[in-house]
């Protein structure tokens, strides 16, 4: 599932083709949604965006287009007048001159004025988004000591969307493992330099999945391991997806368990947790 660095190369994907464009047509497959296309009609668009997993088209007109895939939507950009191959039901379609912002599948479409967005269910409880270039390390860092957070284990509390948005799966194994810290641990149970490791670590682990579409290993050692013929699926991560492989830190074998209901991996030794071995 995409997580927010995902979420986010595809409204910059998005926002290449249509941003400072005018929209010559918007068509909407719910009808109850319809009314919208006469006034979204020769509006400028003025940027894409993603919160979270949920992206805003922004009209110039205080109008934005919101979306949310959950587990099946899926965007397609195309030349205006190619149509994608697929089975799918289009749901969304922005139309610009030259190119279309095609939406299928996604069942979460909704027209919001900017006035409507800091009240909006989903976008309301968002915590501070960790690819926002206004949030920083420190600002994570208060947040492990807020009330609200400190007693949650950290397992819980990086898929939490509330706590910090854009994380997701893969992102919270590849951060614990960077900040070696198990999975059980509370943000109380840490000394100050851990919980400053670990908000270094959500920071710079989330961004690099941005700017490496997904990559998370160090970049020094993801050339190495491509120079060794390694695939993307071996070298992308630390320890995600790794279970039963070697740590390339300490040579102990990594272990997959669930917390939270998902899976998780670390390594034993680096970050003291059990688990099994399968991948
Ligand atoms: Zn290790």
């Amino acid at each position: 599932m995409p997580e927010g660095p995902e979420i986010r190369r595809e409204a910059d994907r998005i926002g290449r083709q249509l941003r400072g464009a005018r929209a010559e047509a918007v068509w909407f497959a719910f009808s109850h949604l319809q009314e919208w296309s006469a006034l979204l009609r020769g509006v400028e668009i003025r940027t894409v965006e993603s919160r979270a997993k949920a992206m805003l088209i922004r009209f110039a007109s205080g109008v934005n287009i919101y979306s949310h895939n959950q587990l099946y939507g899926r965007w397609f950009v195309v030349k205006r007048g190619d149509m994608p191959r697929t089975d799918r039901q289009l749901r969304l379609a922005v139309h610009t001159a030259t190119h279309s912002a095609l939406l299928y599948s996604a069942s979460e479409i909704e027209v919001l004025h900017d006035d409507d967005l800091p009240g909006h269910p989903f976008l309301a409880r968002l915590g501070p988004d960790v690819l926002s270039e206004h949030v920083q390390p420190n600002d994570l860092e208060a947040r492990l000591v807020d009330p609200r957070f400190r007693r949650r284990s950290l397992g819980a509390l990086l898929l939490d969307q509330g706590f910090v948005s854009g994380l997701g799966n893969y992102l919270r194994s590849e951060i614990l493992f960077v900040a070696r810290l198990a999975p059980s641990l509370r943000p109380v149970d840490l000394l100050a330099h851990q919980r400053a490791e670990l908000a270094n670590a959500i920071a710079e682990i989330a961004r690099r999945a941005y700017r490496h579409a997904g990559v998370t290993n160090e970049p020094a050692e993801v050339r190495r391991l491509k120079g060794d013929g390694c695939s993307r699926r071996e070298y992308r991560h630390f320890v995600f997806g790794r279970g039963g492989k070697r740590c390339r830190r300490c040579d102990a074998t990594i272990v997959r368990s669930e917390h939270s209901g998902r899976r998780l991996y670390a390594c034993p030794s680096c970050q003291g947790v059990a688990g099994d071995s399968r991948t």
